[in-house]
């Protein structure tokens, strides 16, 4: 069997928030679970490598319209999704994979249309601090994790489109946006969020979801409690909705 390997979009565009450490988690807890795993780490100069899972992070505006454009002639994330790989996608990745969004100066730019979702310059103040999300349980159609933990800091406001269902309601913090009170959106086995944290570093569960999409196996569990105490800190700062 070939490796699952596991691809880092343009941390040297999109690396401001740390979200790189996403595609570490992975790796790692594939390895934890003696799976042949490779990481790698694509930046924008390059071809994007064929991957099984891809996970693009947060930037500032210029580098996220850059890696748009690049992204878009390169064409090898919009092949990846068609053909059913897995992508995680945070705050700019999550703009950038969606249908529209917007520069520094608010002027609209095309995404991959890979999420049903636009985003435009949100009139108010940016959207910055801890965030939880209550993601609803599978018999509610949502994804059944445990409330999901990360930082938020975007100007971006976004609007679900009807192929996509929301990740799940921000139970603190703002999310999305728009006024429904939804946090990030998923579309078969494309996730995009505004956590980050690095998310998967708080949260085990969705990092276990994307390796149990990418592989088709189910995974035994790991020993969490140092990530778990983790999130319960965090989340209890909070006061919940
Ligand atoms: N530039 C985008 C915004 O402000 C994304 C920011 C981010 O990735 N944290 O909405």
């Amino acid at each position: 069997m070939s490796p699952l390997r596991i691809c880092t979009v343009y941390p040297d565009l999109l690396g401001t928030y740390g979200d790189s450490g996403n595609g570490e988690v992975l790796a790692a807890r594939a390895r934890w679970r003696d799976l042949d795993v490779e990481l790698v780490a694509a930046r924008s100069s390059e071809r994007l490598p064929e991957a099984d899972l891809y996970a693009i992070g947060g930037g500032e505006d210029g580098p996220q319209v850059l890696a748009a454009e690049r992204l878009a002639a390169d064409g090898g994330l919009v092949e990846a999704a068609k053909r059913g790989a897995v992508i995680l996608a945070v705050c700019a990745g999550f703009q950038v994979i969606g249908n529209r969004f917007p520069d520094a100066q608010g002027q609209l730019h095309q995404g991959l249309g890979l999420l049903d979702i636009a985003t435009a310059k949100g009139t108010g103040p940016r959207a910055v601090g801890e965030v939880a999300v209550a993601v609803p349980t599978e018999s509610d159609g949502g994804l059944g994790l445990p409330m999901l933990s990360g930082f938020e800091n975007h100007g971006g406001v976004t609007t679900l489109g009807p192929g996509v269902e929301p990740l799940g309601r921000v139970a603190a913090g703002v999310g999305n946006g728009a006024g429904d009170g939804s946090e990030g959106a998923v579309a078969g086995h494309v996730l995009g969020t505004y956590l980050h944290g690095p998310v998967l570093a708080r949260n085990a569960a969705l990092a276990d979801l994307l390796l149990a999409w990418a592989t088709g196996i189910e995974l035994e569990p790991l020993d969490d409690a140092g990530s778990e105490d983790l999130r319960r800190e965090r989340l209890g700062r909070l006061s919940l909705s």
